[in-house]
């Protein structure tokens, strides 16, 4: 039987708060959640009504209910198994920490520090004297500070050094990280006037010689990242720069990007550009992240010269871009890992470079042994916009489809598996490459895949 109006059908909130399963809900949650839950369902009901469907029977409604409750006690926010191959993942939550990192950031989080507390003299203290000593000591820096992230580290330096000013930087630098971050948005926020000079595939060191005049506060360099200009090129060093800054006194800053300590060539990469060689060079103050190939917690990283760092450290901004207590802790235990020369051992991010690729083979047949589904070479990328097309000979598992839109339907079926699988397709083939999963996560991919692939 249909009435004319469904609206009248549905249960009032008093009355659906008096159904024995929803009054049940009040052993886990407050009683203005259970009622908070039952008016979003009644009107996500009407809602749903006001498109045309049919009033919901009782039991339907208090299910709907019970699913809701459910729902939001699960986090938004939760660990997956990132099997693309691509190490440092931006969308997947970038350099998955050490375990030394780990114990470190519960143990500040824990309870009370001195974040801002000299104990020697018991008066206030400067949360950055606890990450100086050691970045100074792996980078040569005679100063160094740490903000939230890398991009907060761009507007801090540019404001501070800049602001009002002229900051001269080559077109082929004027990039574009991902996730919306510009180098010249960031420069307008910061109140720098961008000057560009030469050409996008060719710069000289002339260029940049008739660009500094009265206004110009500093000269800019930034690490390409994710992209290479190939073929005709041209480029100046940072050394180069460096004299030209010193000649005209105007500041240099450079954007390294990722945070490379150690020598990617002993992997077969290229060389990235490393904070101390830019020191070294010349350039006043290097600007780098802390959870790219650093492989510590989200952080910008900013090193050199001891004036110009503490006019940077006393900047409103720096305030406001300020890193938490639990990130200095983690990325403190993070550096001593390199201190102690134990990197490559201790953090994922480098544990995975290092990866041989036998190893990975015998993982992925592993994997393959399992199901239906074969092994094939491949490439692990480095990501996070660092050391771009290159990457790590790997072994891949490759589970073939019946292609169309099989091989979607399968990757779908991985993420919604618990904890969610991300692969990636090619050619109608699911791929899962082992160099991005621990070892310890192989007995959860396994059981995964027998549920999922027949
Ligand atoms: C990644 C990157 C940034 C942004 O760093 P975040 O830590 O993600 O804020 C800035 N500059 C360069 C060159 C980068 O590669």
């Amino acid at each position: 039987m249909t009435t004319s109006n469904p609206y009248r059908d549905l249960p009032s909130v008093d009355a659906l708060l008096g159904d024995e399963r929803v009054r049940a809900l009040s052993a886990e949650y407050s009683g203005d959640t259970v009622i908070a839950l039952v008016r979003e369902e009644l009107d996500a009901t009407r809602d749903a009504i006001g498109r045309g469907q049919a009033a919901p029977a009782l039991d339907a409604l208090v299910e709907a209910i019970e699913k809701r409750a459910r729902a939001a006690l699960t986090p938004t926010l939760r660990p997956a198994i990132n099997a693309t191959g691509v190490i440092i993942h931006t969308n997947l939550g970038r350099a998955p920490l050490s375990d030394e990192t780990i114990m470190a950031m519960t143990n500040i989080a824990r309870g009370y520090s001195n974040l801002e507390f000299d104990l020697e003299k018991g008066a206030r203290g400067s949360r950055h004297t606890h990450l100086e000593e050691q970045l100074r000591r792996l980078t040569g820096a005679q100063a160094a500070m740490a903000v939230n992230n890398n991009a907060a580290a761009v507007l801090l330096a540019l404001t501070a050094l800049a602001s009002g000013r002229e900051v001269i930087i080559s077109r082929s630098q004027l990039v574009e990280i991902g996730g919306g971050f510009r180098i010249p948005d960031v420069m307008a926020q910061s109140g720098a006037r961008l000057v560009e000079i030469g050409t996008t595939n060719r710069t000289y060191l002339r260029d940049y010689e008739a660009a500094i005049g009265d206004e110009t506060g500093a000269l800019m360099r930034v690490h390409a990242s994710n992209f290479k200009v190939v073929g005709f090129t041209a480029s100046v060093s940072i050394a180069e720069l460096a004299t030209l800054a010193r000649e005209r006194k105007v500041a240099l800053i450079d954007d390294v990007g990722s945070g490379c300590l150690l020598d990617t060539t002993q992997f077969g990469l290229p060389p990235e550009p490393t904070p101390q060689a830019s020191l070294e060079a010349g350039a006043d103050i290097v600007l780098f992240s802390g959870d790219k190939l650093l492989g510590g917690p989200q952080a910008g990283l900013i090193v050199g010269t001891r004036a110009v760092i503490e006019k940077l450290k006393h900047h409103p901004l720096a305030r406001a871009l300020r890193m938490d207590k639990a990130s200095i802790a983690g990325l403190a235990a993070t550096l001593d890992h390199y201190l102690k020369d134990e990197a490559l051992e201790k953090i994922p991010v480098w544990r995975m470079i290092a990866m041989p690729v036998d190893d990975i083979g015998t993982r992925a047949q592993g994997w393959a042994d399992e199901i239906h589904a074969g092994v094939i070479d491949g490439r692990s990328m480095i990501g996070g916009g660092s050391l771009p097309d290159e990457g790590l000979p790997t072994r891949l598992l490759a589970i073939p489809t019946d292609g169309g839109s099989a091989a979607d339907a399968l990757a779908r079926r991985l993420r919604e598996n618990d904890p969610p699988i991300i692969a990636r397709i090619e050619r109608d083939h699911v791929l899962l490459d082992p160099r991005t999963v621990d070892p310890g996560e192989d007995a959860a991919v396994i059981a995964a895949l027998k549920a999922t692939v027949n």
